[in-house]
């Protein structure tokens, strides 16, 4: 499913194409994305991007707060500390991290649960900063648009929003701009950009005061874990970093030549993650759910959703898991009552109101049907909603 973009001002970025410095390494390169556009870009697909992957961890503010605090302890010290980088935490099982052009970065809570300590939480974030300071991004897609054959009328397959992101609850098609940040989420960088993210996101560790060995134990954990071949795995992190031992083993050697005795923060990150990791029974109790439904087998599926409200009655995703298997079975009541009580707990999440508004236009109920989707569209485009949306007039 490839979505494209079409990039009207083409003829000018070509005229404003010129020679350049690359902010990070030094070396000479061509740019015609600007830093202004750049930032645009990032924030032009942030919100999209979230909400393609979970939308926000909301049940733990502090949580938040602390990797945001991690990552802007990284950005002060990097070679863009005037970019606007932001980090949020999302609320999916999936363990992956991505990186906007423009310093836009997100954190999944299921990537938080395999870290062991602060210093292995800022070698991800190293990496990821690195990713956005360095033009990653922005950079393969100029390689993109000189790749295109015809200028005049320029079309970037820019990606592939997959099908199953989120741990298979958007299964609906997204539109065109929101698949562009879906690609941008997942966008599979060079092996020369992964070892140029390790190592620079290494010497942001370093001034920052962390131990450089947390970014060697941090690729022996991935590659411990790709070797399993789980499935959630490779459809997050790995997808669009491989790990490989080649990465490891460069990170040791580096790490050898930099400072010893840094901070690897074990006992104050494993005291902020407490409260989710008590709250992983919970989300692997949804995260079988969602595969019994999506397998077709209801009845397990509805009994998982109930497990996991009993473990933690304050997650949203819970009683949107329960009201997709309520309203497969017609019941439909129930069905909208699970949904209420969804957005009740998280109303910036488009899901809810995407399924709450399918549900209504199904009971008849056009006028409510149309407002919540319409609401979920200013959150995240569907060709669904549009759809329906077109078709009630
Ligand atoms: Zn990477």
């Amino acid at each position: 499913m490839s979505h494209v973009f079409r990039f009207g001002l083409i003829v000018s970025l070509v005229i404003l194409t010129s020679c350049a410095k690359n902010p990070v390494t030094g070396r000479p390169e061509f740019q015609f994305i600007g830093a202004e556009k750049e930032i645009k870009m990032g924030e032009s697909h942030y919100l999209h991007g979230q909400q393609a992957s979970g939308g926000k961890y909301t049940l733990d503010p502090e949580l938040s707060a602390y990797v945001d605090e991690v990552g802007k302890k990284l950005v002060s010290v990097s070679s863009r500390p005037s970019l606007p980088f932001e980090f949020v935490v999302l609320n999916d099982s999936v363990p992956n991290a991505w990186a906007l052009p423009g310093g836009k970065i997100a954190v999944n809570r299921g990537l938080l649960t395999k870290l062991h300590n602060e210093a292995e939480l800022a070698a991800v974030l190293g990496h990821e900063i690195t990713h956005a300071a360095a033009r990653h991004g922005a950079k393969s897609m100029e390689r993109q648009l000189i790749l295109s054959t015809s200028l005049a009328a320029t079309n970037v397959a820019l990606a592939t929003a997959s099908k199953d992101k989120n741990s298979g609850l958007t299964n609906g098609a997204l539109m065109a701009g929101a698949g562009v940040a879906a690609g941008l989420v997942s966008t599979k960088y060079s092996r020369e950009a992964e070892l140029e993210a390790d190592a620079y996101g290494m010497d942001y560790m370093v001034k920052a005061g962390y131990d450089p060995s947390a970014a060697v134990s941090l690729q022996q954990t991935f590659v411990k874990l790709s070797e399993n071949k789980s499935t959630n795995w490779a459809k997050g992190l790995f997808a669009s970093h491989p790990p490989s031992q080649e990465r490891a083993n460069t990170n040791l050697i580096r790490a050898k030549t930099m400072p010893k005795g840094l901070t690897l923060g074990q006992e104050r990150y494993q005291q902020k993650i407490a409260q989710l990791k008590q709250r992983e029974p919970a989300y692997d109790e949804y995260d079988k759910g969602v595969a019994a439904y999506k397998k077709g087998d209801l009845g397990h599926a509805l009994q998982l959703a109930n497990n996991a409200i009993q473990k933690e009655p304050k997650e949203a995703l819970f009683y949107g898991l329960k009201g997709d298997v309520l309203a497969k079975q017609n019941v439909n009541d129930q069905a909208l009552e699970a949904y209420q009580h969804a957005i009740a707990r998280d109303a910036n999440y488009f899901y809810y109101f995407h399924q709450r508004g399918i549900l209504l236009d199904h009971m008849g109920r056009k006028q409510e049907a149309k407002l919540d989707l319409q609401h979920s569209q200013q959150l995240l485009p569907t060709d669904t909603a549009d759809q329906l949306i077109k078709k009630m007039g």
